[in-house]
């Protein structure tokens, strides 16, 4: 799929990170699905339009909705070329062509994990989603037929474009995918599961996206050389890019961490309703984690002593002194098969995800998203990674507090792998 996008999509250049690190100083290119010559002015196309409005405030409420209708700038058009690569960075149109750029290459990530269309959830009042790229606004939303983005105050005190910020558009975006995919709560009844779900779920489709840049992924492998247990490098990636998803992502926290989940919504704050879903986030964060690793044993590319000295949970301590040099031996004899073995873990994961979410709905409470997680890996590996899902969601004290049983019995073959 990808490789039909490259050939056949259209060219933007995205910031696969905040630039403050050096690594991601410069954009990098990607390839959204429309031909080029099928985005039109904005850019847009039949899903998405870009709106750049001036001197507008965040949407409220009804009346003050989509569509906008108030003073804006030109609408982009792309290069004779049809492409939208060729436009500086530090002007306003750059901000367009990152906010569509970012939400349609995002889009085509998950509709490719779901193997179908991601139909909107307001279809009925909006065909198309309108992008706002700037308002004025210290936050991001999406809404009913939008997303929109104000800024985020540095601590220099200057205003940094959310327009800019890949896994903010993704996050807003992964709201849209889910109440499309898993459902919408009628007026009033939703509930902290379904809000901590909401939170993880978008910051996952948001790390999810990110590992589709090059530079996202190789970053991680040379940093790590492939020993993504060791957190704390993954930790300061998350930290220098002054941005929280991978941070969040490789947390540390179990359900009796976090507000109690039958808490009535109302009594929890914003920040509460989004740590109810840091556990989570931690355990499918975790079965990336141990897929990869998974994948390097069968791979032949580490031990499976190594891959036991290095694996967190147990009783004994791992010795980074020890574990590392291995690892970095293993990586420099072959990066690239370590490339490919992220890439099938990152697109397991995804495909996983989608086809846990199809299985749930808006009345969700966590313990059936494990189950479905479990389901997905029967229906998908048969089973393969049953191990790692279940250690995961255990240690989490998802679904209850379980021991662990100490041996499981691992499914033989990865169907996955060979489709
Ligand atoms: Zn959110």
């Amino acid at each position: 799929m990808d490789g039909d996008i490259a050939e056949n999509g259209t060219r933007f250049r995205l910031f696969a990170q905040p630039p403050v690190l050096a690594a991601f100083a410069q954009p990098e290119t990607v390839w959204v699905s429309p031909a080029p010559g099928e985005i039109g002015p904005g850019p847009s196309d039949d899903r998405m339009v870009v709106v750049d409005a001036l001197n507008k405030r965040d949407y409220y409420e009804f009346p003050d909705v989509p569509p906008y209708r108030g003073a804006q700038r030109t609408p982009l058009r792309p290069g004779p070329d049809g492409h939208f690569d060729q436009i500086p960075v530090d002007s306003p149109e750059f901000r367009a062509a990152h906010m569509y750029g970012t939400l349609r290459f995002v889009l085509d990530i998950w509709q490719g994990y779901f193997g179908k269309r991601i139909d909107w959830h307001f279809e009925s009042d909006f065909q198309r989603m309108e992008l706002i790229p700037y308002v004025d606004w210290n936050n991001a939303q999406s809404g009913w037929g939008f997303i929109e983005t104000g800024y985020r105050v540095a601590q220099d005190g200057s205003h940094v474009p959310l327009s800019l910020n890949f896994d903010v558009l993704a996050h807003e975006l992964g709201h849209s995918i889910l109440y499309s995919e898993v459902g919408l709560p009628p007026e009033g009844e939703v509930r902290a599961a379904y809000q901590g779900f909401h939170e993880s779920s978008s910051d996952l489709i948001a790390i999810l996206s990110a590992l589709h840049f090059d530079s996202v992924m190789d970053l991680i492998l040379t940093r790590t050389r492939g020993n993504l247990y060791l957190r704390n490098v993954l930790n300061r990636v998350g930290e220098i890019s002054q941005d929280d998803q991978i941070r969040l992502a490789s947390n540390g926290l179990r359900m009796s961490d976090v507000p109690d989940i039958d808490t009535p919504v109302e009594r929890l704050t914003q920040p509460e309703r989004h740590r109810i879903g840091e556990p989570l986030t931690g355990a499918v964060f975790d079965v990336l984690v141990e897929v990869f690793q998974q994948n390097l044993v069968e791979a032949g590319l580490i031990s499976p002593a190594l891959d036991a000295l290095s694996r967190r949970g147990g009783v004994a301590a791992v010795d980074d002194a020890a574990v590392q040099p291995r690892f970095d031996a293993a990586y420099r004899a072959n990066p690239a098969g370590f490339k490919t073995a992220l890439i099938q873990a990152r697109d397991y994961l995804g495909v996983l995800l989608a086809e846990t979410w199809s299985q749930l709905g808006w009345d969700l409470r966590f313990v059936d998203v494990g189950r479905a997680l479990l389901r997905a890996d029967l229906a998908l590996s048969g089973g393969h990674f049953q191990p790692e899902i279940l250690d995961s969601l255990v240690w989490r004290e998802i679904g209850g507090r379980q021991a662990p049983s100490a041996h499981r019995k691992r499914a033989a073959r990865p169907r996955w792998a060979a489709a």
